[in-house]
């Protein structure tokens, strides 16, 4: 069995523990906890440590524990897709985007999902386990470090739920924003849930006012049940009801994301219920054109059924827009990420 620790998984009070108990003064673990939120997190690049202390460090620990696997760059818009190999031997999926105000990292918080949608490539082989902190952060760090520039913006997107890994979620999310760690401000993260309730009222009680994306994709529990299996525990009045609450616990407009499945959800009768359950609310629509997911029939809407549907929110003075295909060309984008093996990553 592997005893090392990841010191990515330890606050800065827990690291300075174990380093001490090791026989390290105070100062070396502060340049250990610098190192690593400057995304060194190989031992051997730490230079200002004794030599004898890296070896040290190597034998009791490691560091986030990601290898990237795999990385892909998209010809179209410069998305990346990053494969990284866990130290279970596990694969997960992360995207960095360029925006005008900065790079973003999509990143995923469990191997896998039980959630079951039926238009998103991460659910067809289920839940493995969650993420830890430390592997989250792996991520973002090994990313920052890949490429050279800061992350500003994280959207926790990926593979998984992330209110089904709830407590390492707000742990990692409260990490991250740390003046000593990455100083990402909540207002530039982002955590997108299918719809557990119960979780998105105590996400409302955390006092961080991260932003909440809901994925709706439907305007009535009727059409809803249809992809989403959450929408027969959580129905959608209950939903919105929450998604309210945090809205003005929070003062926080929330997003509603709604993926258009030609014929299934993209009729402009639904854009006319769902205005009506939106109206007044805190709130904005993001409309996804649905993406292509390897055995699953789903047809992206058409140019005329999307731009109907937007019309008809605005016209209900709902804000709305239609989000960018980033990184479809390498499966990078929104439902294409999932659970994967290192065979079909092309590394054995
Ligand atoms: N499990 C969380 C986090 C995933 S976020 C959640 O459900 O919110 C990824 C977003 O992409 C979700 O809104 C998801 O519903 C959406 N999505 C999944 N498959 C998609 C597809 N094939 N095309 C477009 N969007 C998709």
């Amino acid at each position: 069995m592997d005893e090392k620790q990841d010191l990515l998984d330890m606050t800065y009070d827990e690291l300075i523990k174990a380093l001490t108990q090791l026989g390290y003064p105070a100062f070396r673990a502060k340049q250990v906890y610098q190192w690593l939120y400057a995304g060194q997190l190989d031992f051997e690049g730490m230079t200002n440590l004794p030599k004898e202390m890296r070896e040290k460090l190597s034998a009791c620990f490691y560091a986030g524990g990601l290898k990237v696997a795999n990385r892909l760059v998209s010809s179209v818009d410069g998305t990346r897709k990053y494969l990284f190999e866990l130290k279970d031997g596990n694969i997960i999926e992360s995207v960095l985007m360029k925006y005008e105000y900065g790079y973003s990292v999509c990143l995923s918080t469990q191997v896998g999902c039980r959630m079951g949608c039926a238009f998103c490539a991460s659910s067809p082989l289920g839940l493995v386990r969650s993420l830890t902190v430390g592997e989250m952060l792996g991520q973002v760090l090994s990313i920052s470090h890949d490429i050279g520039e800061r992350i500003s913006h994280v959207v926790l997107m990926g593979i998984g739920e992330p209110f089904d890994n709830y407590d390492n979620v707000i742990a990692f999310m409260r990490r991250l924003n740390r003046e000593d760690t990455l100083n990402i401000s909540f207002r530039k993260m982002t955590v997108s849930t299918c719809g557990i309730v119960p979780k998105i009222l105590s996400f409302a009680q955390e006092d961080i006012p991260v932003n909440l994306a809901i994925s709706l994709h439907a305007p009535t529990d009727e059409v809803r049940t249809k992809t989403m299996p959450v929408a027969r525990k959580w129905p959608m009045d209950e939903l919105l009801a929450a998604c309210n609450a945090y809205a003005r616990t929070t003062s926080r407009r929330v997003t509603y994301e709604y993926s258009l499945i030609k014929d299934v959800n993209d009729f402009p009768e639904y854009a006319e219920i769902l205005a009506k359950k939106l109206k007044g609310t805190l709130c904005h629509v993001n409309l996804i054109p649905v993406n292509t997911v390897e055995g699953t029939t789903f047809d992206k809407s058409t140019r005329s059924r999307i731009e109907a549907f937007k019309q008809i929110l605005e016209k209900h003075h709902i804000t709305v827009t239609v989000r960018r295909e980033l990184g479809s060309d390498i499966m990078a984008a929104c439902g294409q990420l999932r659970r994967n093996t290192l065979v079909e990553s092309g590394k054995v």
